[in-house]
């Protein structure tokens, strides 16, 4: 126990401390956190020299991968096709793509299918966080034109084919207006996430909606402790609670318009695999596709993705995604 003040909810207190170890690459250099008494958010004590915990293998896993749907021009124009059903689930001519090629639909992303949304291939989209822009390099597959996203820790300003732009900055740097501002799993990475909000209201048109994807620390966190893989010390700051993500919302001028639990089977194996010693990047992890090393059975992951799929419901999943609607 050490007494801090929060930087979510403001409350000085004896909060309970951990200590975590730096586990994706494998480095084990160890950081402090503490647990807020009041809000529950876990947040790390003192913010290390970040750009040293982003090395390029950091952003360029990801994002060197072309798109699949990129790979052949019936894909392209079978994605082109199913982009605008998939998003506002009208569309006959995407009826017909999906029927004969619905994996194209696995590659849209879940959160951007919510009913709210209604999203139009002209509808403009700012992804803060973006890393190289994998995400808007799909969304581009599936026809949307007005893409546009930031990163604060890519070396340089990019240019992605068909128009989109990358640039290197902080959220408080960016301009223009926007119709949805999205950040997956960026938000927990930003130092100060009250002023995060504040400079998102900003950005947002008349009628515009935001998207927050995060960690949450909650079944996870309980079962595994330090061990939980969506920790990540150092480079997540703060792992949130619902409860607490609310209110900052809410004192931040938003209305909160849904939240929706998307966890996986990751939980479980990411945090299993630290409990043994093993990093998220080692030649034994189940994080690379199909690997024969890989120390879990088909079996054991399925069991965990039922698993999640359960306490997504309870609302307990170890992430969510949060829409906000600023305030009238
Ligand atoms: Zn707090």
């Amino acid at each position: 126990m050490a007494e801090f003040d929060c930087r979510i909810c403001g409350s000085r207190d004896e909060h309970r401390m951990v200590r975590a170890r730096e586990m994706m690459f494998g480095t084990r250099e160890e950081f402090d956190y503490f647990e807020c008494r009041q809000c529950g958010t876990v947040q790390i004590t003192t913010v290390p020299d970040l750009a040293m915990h982003y090395p390029p293998e950091y952003l360029s896993f990801d994002d060197e991968r072309p798109s699949v749907l990129d790979e052949t021009f019936a894909k392209r124009l079978a994605a082109r096709w199913a982009g605008p059903r998939l998003a506002t689930g009208r569309g006959i001519p995407g009826d017909l793509v999906l029927w004969l090629k619905p994996w194209v639909a696995d590659h849209f992303p879940p959160s951007l299918r919510h009913p709210h949304l209604a999203l139009k291939p002209s509808t403009r989209i700012l992804d803060i966080g973006c890393g190289r822009g994998h995400l808007l390099r799909t969304l581009r597959c599936f026809g949307f034109r007005e893409l546009q996203g930031a990163d604060a820790f890519i070396d340089d300003d990019l240019e992605l084919p068909g128009g989109i732009r990358v640039y290197r900055r902080q959220i408080n740097e960016i301009e223009g207006e926007y119709d949805l501002v999205m950040m997956h799993h960026s938000f927990e990475h930003m130092t100060d996430p009250n002023a995060a909000l504040v400079e998102v209201k900003r950005l947002l048109a008349p009628g515009g909606i935001c998207l927050i994807r995060v960690p949450l620390a909650n079944a996870a966190w309980e079962r595994y402790g330090t061990d939980w893989v969506q920790m990540d010390p150092p480079r997540h700051l703060f792992l949130f609670t619902e409860r607490a993500l609310r209110s900052m919302a809410e004192k931040a001028g938003f209305d909160i318009d849904d939240v929706v639990y998307d966890s996986t089977s990751f939980q479980f194996w990411g945090s299993e695999q630290y409990r043994r010693d093993i990093p998220l990047r080692d030649e034994r992890s189940h994080d690379i596709p199909l690997n024969p090393l890989s120390i879990f059975t088909r079996e054991q992951i399925q069991a965990w993705e039922n698993e999640a799929a359960e306490l997504n419901r309870e609302r307990r999943g170890d992430q969510a995604c949060f829409y906000l609607r600023p305030r009238a």
